[in-house]
């Protein structure tokens, strides 16, 4: 099988599991668990923040970060495509009583202007517009990678407007790999920033917010109220700290697996995606004539798995488990069926 759905079917490697078995741990509720205390220094550390906290999933990271910046009724200024959006089962709205405010981005991505025009006018009427949430990268727009400049005009503006910044950072080691830029930077302009262990890293479970202490103290409370402090949680630390020294460095191989297969797929008259768009370990394409079902379906049958992601749209992502043997067998069962 050659598993292409999401960067989140890895198994934890032989390593990552010998950490995990041999992880310090205590109960990480009284905050005496050694493993997650150093995982959330060598974050803070990474990130250029004051602090972080670990917690179970990227999922609860954006509820919380969006919980402890905003009061019931506030509204959150995001791209359509966002996962806060989209695949978060309407958080937002149950846990923080937040409006959410979509805008169509540019291929995908917000820009300053939008924000601008998004924000709302003081009036009795009128919700409070109190964050802009950003995906960097942007798993819709085909795991797009945020100039920095534009992220931090992006932040003027807001600031401009009192409003306060969001990154959803899942596949931020992603964009700090495409571009060799340190994860500090893309997070710098932002008020709390999350990165997740669970995608690209390759570790099982768990993602790690982080910024200034009074806001992460906050976070820390909600996370608790959220239903998500964890006991010896040092035996999943183990494995986000395997993955920061072992697996993180090898995270640009993904994006060459990718562009690979996205050559293949973008020489197929059938499919319709612009190579030079392909920056990570996202590719997302056009069914030009037929759907993403039948497509995903044929694949399917020779064990090649990709994902539906729109009635015409397809989504591949690379990962560690697949070698780049296994794409060059995945872009010849693509070439059997579809001509060039
Ligand atoms: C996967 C993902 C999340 C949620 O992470 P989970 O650990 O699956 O809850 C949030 N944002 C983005 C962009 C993601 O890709």
């Amino acid at each position: 099988m050659i598993d292409l759905r999401s960067d989140t079917v890895t198994r934890p490697s032989d390593g990552m599991r010998r950490a995990m078995y041999e992880a310090e741990v205590g109960d990480d509720v009284y905050g005496e668990d050694p493993t997650v205390n150093r995982l959330q220094e060598r974050i803070a550390d990474r990130l250029g923040t004051e602090a972080a906290l670990f917690v179970p999933s990227g999922t609860m990271a954006n509820q919380l970060c969006l919980h402890v910046l905003t009061a019931p009724g506030d509204e959150v200024i995001l791209e359509r495509g966002a996962h806060v959006f989209n695949y978060e089962s309407g958080a937002a709205g149950i846990l923080s009583g937040l409006q959410l405010h979509p805008i169509k981005g540019e291929n995908g991505l917000l820009s300053p202007e939008q924000v601008e025009a998004a924000v709302r006018p003081e009036a009795v009427v009128a919700p409070r517009t109190r964050v802009v949430s950003v995906e960097n990268t942007a798993n819709k727009a085909g795991g797009v990678v945020y100039p920095l400049d534009r992220i931090q005009r992006i932040a003027r503006t807001g600031r401009e407007h009192d409003l306060h910044l969001h990154l959803d950072g899942a596949r931020l080691w992603n964009a700090a790999a495409a571009h060799d830029t340190p994860e500090r930077a893309y997070a710098e302009p932002f008020d709390l920033t999350w990165v997740a262990l669970s995608k690209g890293l390759g570790a099982p479970a768990g993602s790690v917010l982080a910024g200034p202490a009074p806001l992460v103290d906050d976070a820390r409370r909600a996370r608790k109220q959220f239903g998500g402090g964890m006991r010896q949680a040092g035996i999943l630390a183990a494995a986000g700290l395997y993955a920061l020294d072992h697996h993180r460095p090898r995270l640009a191989q993904d994006h060459e697996k990718a562009r690979r297969l996205a050559e293949t797929i973008a020489a197929r008259p059938a499919f319709d995606l612009d190579v030079d768009a392909v920056e990570t370990n996202i590719i997302i394409f056009e069914v030009v004539d037929g759907s993403a079902e039948s497509v995903v379906q044929t694949l399917r049958d020779e064990d090649v798995h990709l994902t539906v992601f729109g009635p015409s749209t397809v989504r591949a992502t690379t990962h560690r488990d697949v070698s780049m043997d296994d794409v060059g067998q995945a872009a010849d069962v693509i070439k059997s069926h579809f001509s060039d």
